[in-house]
């Protein structure tokens, strides 16, 4: 099986950390360049079975609506519907108006899983769970996913996950 999955979700959530982390030193294959107009190809995760392509979209604007924001959210919208798999990445305790904007323009005839990062900071797991069910009702994911990307867990899961859309 191979498929693309975009990372999406605010600054400081924790992508680059989970990319990293999902794809090894060794096995990453990074570019700084853009591979397409459309989208920057971040790496390739190999398994047995899969070839995930994980893909990186241009940062969403709503503040400033000029004519290159406005060719950037399409580009945006775009790179979001031609992926396979959306990742939406969330740290549960620091939920805001950055993440909301970000749900707003995640595709809804396609799988969205929610990665709930930084699973190693809650301390009383009971207090988040109300949290993420009202992060919940505003979008239909495929699945909610907790993960520490730092501390690597739960990684295998959200791979399994990821792979049963592709
Ligand atoms: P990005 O802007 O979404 O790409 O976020 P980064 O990957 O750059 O991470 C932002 C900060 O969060 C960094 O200081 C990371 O070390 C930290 N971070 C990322 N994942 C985790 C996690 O699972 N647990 C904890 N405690 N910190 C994390
Ligand atoms: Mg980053």
């Amino acid at each position: 099986r191979c498929g693309t999955v975009a990372i999406v979700g605010r600054p400081n959530v924790g992508k680059s950390t989970l990319l990293n982390h999902i794809l090894g030193m060794k096995l990453a294959i990074t570019s700084r360049k853009a591979q397409t107009t459309r989208y920057r190809l971040l790496g390739i995760h190999t398994t047995e079975d899969t070839q995930f392509l994980f893909v990186d979209t241009p940062g969403f604007q709503q503040k400033h609506i000029n004519a290159l924001n406005k060719t950037l959210n399409r580009t945006v919208t775009q790179v979001l519907s031609e992926v396979d798999v959306v990742l939406f990445v969330i740290e549960p305790m620091k939920l805001g108006e950055a993440d909301e904007l970000v749900l707003k323009m995640l595709p809804k005839n396609k799988p969205v899983l929610l990665v709930v990062n930084k699973a190693d900071l809650m301390g009383d797991k009971g207090n988040l769970l109300p949290l993420i069910q009202d992060f919940d009702l505003l979008f239909d994911f495929a699945g909610i996913i907790p993960v520490s990307a730092k501390k690597n867990l739960n990684l295998e899961e959200l791979l399994q996950a990821t792979r049963e859309h592709l």
